[in-house]
């Protein structure tokens, strides 16, 4: 069965194929699908518009995902305001490490909502990857934050290989968790909002 899968960031795109293996999935860009600004003020509100847009809009069921960085430090900052916090992935990580100049503090966490909306309704799945906030970027791979996220108290997300991501990422969490439920539903059975 296809899904359409809502979102514009290729980074993420190349995330959920690699682990949704067992889902067949569409892209957005691939239909007539306009994304609703994200308007929500949890991870959890804005995946949900987005998998609610996409099944509207076009009638197939749809996956969506919310994500970003919480840092305990700055209030949970950037948090929902992740993608845009400063313009950019590289200011937005500049942003962040002055944000921390000096702070002892460096405990953070990823965070993955992904939503899947279909004629039963939606259903959401959450996963998290805690980590800490490094003193300067390292690595270059992965994407956003991932070169100032450390994960084991000492290599970022950005020095390890994507594989290696998928297989502890919040995202990989999240997706993991819609997919094995996805596949054990009993067909017929309401999907609980
Ligand atoms: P969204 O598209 O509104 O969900 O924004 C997600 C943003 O959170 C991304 O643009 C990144 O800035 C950040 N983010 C989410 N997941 C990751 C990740 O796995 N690595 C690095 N940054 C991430």
């Amino acid at each position: 069965m296809k899904i359409l899968f809502a979102t514009s960031n290729p980074g993420k795109l190349r995330e959920a194929q690699a682990i949704l293996t067992k889902v067949e999935l569409v892209l957005t860009s691939d239909y007539k699908v306009e994304m609703p600004e994200e308007t929500g003020s949890t991870f959890e509100e804005n995946a949900r518009l987005k998998s609610e847009a996409g099944f509207t809009q076009t009638g197939i069921p749809t996956l969506a995902e919310d994500s970003g960085l919480v840092v305990e430090a700055l209030d949970g900052r950037p948090g929902i305001y992740s993608a845009r916090y400063a313009g950019g992935p590289e200011a937005n990580n500049i942003r962040v490490l002055k944000e921390m100049e000096g702070v002892a503090n460096r405990r953070a966490k990823f965070v993955c909502v992904a939503s899947y909306t279909d004629q039963n309704g939606t259903r959401t799945f959450t996963g998290e990857l805690k980590g800490e906030i490094a003193t300067t970027p390292k690595g270059s791979n992965g994407f956003g934050y991932d070169p100032i996220f450390i994960f084991d108290g000492e290599k970022t997300t950005a020095e390890i290989t994507p594989e290696e991501k998928d297989g502890i990422s919040h995202r990989g969490k999240a997706l993991k968790a819609f997919q094995d439920w996805f596949i054990s539903q009993a067909s017929g059975e309401p999907t609980p909002r």
